[in-house]
């Protein structure tokens, strides 16, 4: 008998004796069961498991020769994968058919296998020919309560004859809980993953971006360090999905996915944030090195994310980002986040494609810390003119100009126009006047439409200056994109006042 409660008995008990042993024995079975499970209870990796399962053995059963064979995925094979001695490690990673030889023979058989005396079978070699034909020799099938097989536990003894009925009963008992707890432990790491990664993307989920944003967080915190964090979305997604189909839209976050994480570091965490929003969080990288790889994949996704749509007709689609970081842009990942949004959000009304990290933006984003140090209020009017009229892009620059002349005074980022009960969209302002202004939209307005209007301060702050226009006109300038001519209707006094703070004209 392999178990340490009686080493002296040879079989060989008056019948009382033999009840009292064998009834202690049971117990002693139970109480090693009990040890064991505790233990695999714990266990919550496959390493874990086969750590202290070989523990046991090695202490509680006196067993040192053994190793563990698992399926190799669903081809008919098994490799060795934890073995219990130093001659066991000659066979670690080897891989074997089942039923090949008499180490693996249980795996076909489904039953447990025992050799009393190796040496006599001489007709096979022994684990590939690398361990000798000694001693005893009993494999068990690792099957679960769910009757599926896993692999093997295949135990050695130097002795011939090592194994009695007891053991017998014993291992297999041994064996079935551990499969069990493989099979626990495989069905945790299935769902693991699944609340780990999107489906779609295969890219980490909004949870899982989370927890490593709150980490890194308090690793900067400890340390001192910088992180960023970038929040990117996908421009006109809904024009791809209404004009191509939500097949089309799923193979560009698809394509996306596979760009944004095959061109940023393995540390970084790339996740997707909902919908076509996704999240880039850059562990230990402070915000302008961040810009730097975020308009690096900005610009690598406008040159190869492009899809045939029809024969010669190709849809190149483009991301708009905003990038924030810790310590400039908040304490809190809470903070960082919503600041990273608020950039994003000025890029889209700043027309798309761009990455933004700073509310001065200006289409440089690299170039804004040189730009902020010369605060506006310093111009002279001349110079306000002629940056006024000197820009390319002269209707957006023109208001861009006018708000860094006003930097200081308010933070006015854009208009919005409210559609419905809270539902307010982004109106892109151009040309202003007194008696209105020009603009952009993403829906097409009617003629005459009569639309209230807010002004944007900061993100979710607006100025108490309600006015209401008119559509003078409206034409299609991209996609969906309409520019509107907005004549003011109502709240005149409001108008001026704003009017006066865009050109600071009071
Ligand atoms: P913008 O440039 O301002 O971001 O415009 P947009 O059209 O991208 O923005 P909007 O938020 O109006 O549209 C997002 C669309 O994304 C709407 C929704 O139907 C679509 N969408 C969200 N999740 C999925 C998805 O898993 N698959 C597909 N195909 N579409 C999705
Ligand atoms: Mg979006
Ligand atoms: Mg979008």
């Amino acid at each position: 008998m392999l178990l340490n409660i009686n080493k002296h008995h040879n079989g060989k008990y008056g019948s009382d004796k033999n009840i009292e042993n064998s009834t202690r024995e049971g117990a002693f079975s139970l109480y090693l069961l009990y040890l064991l499970n505790e233990n695999l209870n714990l266990s919550i990796k496959i390493e874990e498991l086969f750590e202290y399962t070989a523990i046991f053995l090695k202490n509680n059963l006196c067993i040192d020769d053994f190793c563990f064979m698992l399926n190799n995925g669903d081809n008919d094979e098994l490799t060795i994968f934890k073995t219990g001695s130093d001659i066991f490690e000659a066979v670690k990673d080897v891989t074997f058919k089942k039923g090949e030889e008499y180490a693996c023979i249980a795996a076909q058989t489904g039953k447990p296998f025992l050799l009393n005396d190796i040496s006599k079978k001489k007709d096979q070699f022994f684990y590939k020919g690398k361990l000798e034909n000694i001693g005893s020799f009993l494999s068990l099938p690792l099957r679960s309560k769910n009757n599926r097989m896993l692999g093997l536990l295949n135990i050695h003894k130097k002795e011939i004859n090592a194994f009695t009925e007891e053991d017998m009963g014993l291992f297999i008992t041994v064996a079935l809980n551990i499969a069990n707890t493989i099979e626990r432990i495989e069905l945790y790491e299935k769902a693991e993953k699944g609340a780990m990664y999107d489906d779609l993307t295969m890219l980490y989920q909004r949870k899982f971006f989370f927890d490593s944003c709150h980490l890194e967080h308090s690793k900067a915190i400890r340390h001192n360090l910088h992180f960023s964090i970038a929040m990117i979305d996908i421009d006109h997604f809904k024009y791809y999905n209404d004009t191509y189909g939500h097949l089309f839209g799923d193979e560009i976050l698809k394509k996306l996915a596979y760009i944004l994480k095959s061109n940023v570091r393995y540390s970084d965490i790339v996740s997707r944030y909902g919908g076509e929003e996704f999240a880039i969080l850059l562990p230990g990288m402070d915000k302008n090195s961040a810009t730097l790889v975020i308009d690096k994949l900005r610009d690598v996704v406008k040159r190869i994310l492009s899809l045939e749509v029809a024969e010669g007709k190709v849809e190149c689609v483009t991301i708009t980002a905003g990038v924030a970081g810790y310590p400039e842009d908040g304490n809190s990942v809470k903070q960082i986040l919503s600041v990273a949004d608020k950039y994003l959000y000025i890029g889209k009304s700043c027309g798309r494609n761009r990455v933004v990290n700073n509310t001065l933006d200006d289409h440089q984003p690299f170039h804004q810390n040189v730009k902020k140090t010369k605060h506006s209020s310093l111009l002279s009017k001349e110079e306000v003119n002629l940056l006024l009229y000197k820009n390319v892009n002269r209707r957006i620059s023109r208001f861009k100009t006018l708000l860094r002349v006003d930097k200081g005074i308010n933070n006015i980022q854009c208009f919005e126009i409210k559609v419905m009960e809270d539902d307010w969209r982004i109106c892109v302002i151009g040309d202003i006047g007194k008696g209105g202004f020009k603009g952009d939209l993403d829906f097409k307005p009617k003629l005459d439409e009569i639309f209230t209007c807010r002004v944007v301060v900061d993100s979710e702050v607006y100025l108490p200056a309600i006015f209401s226009i008119r559509i003078a006109h409206e034409k299609i300038i991209h996609k969906n994109r309409y520019e509107i001519g907005a004549e003011i209707v109502d709240g005149h006094n409001n108008w001026k006042y704003i009017f006066s703070l865009l050109t600071n004209n009071k």
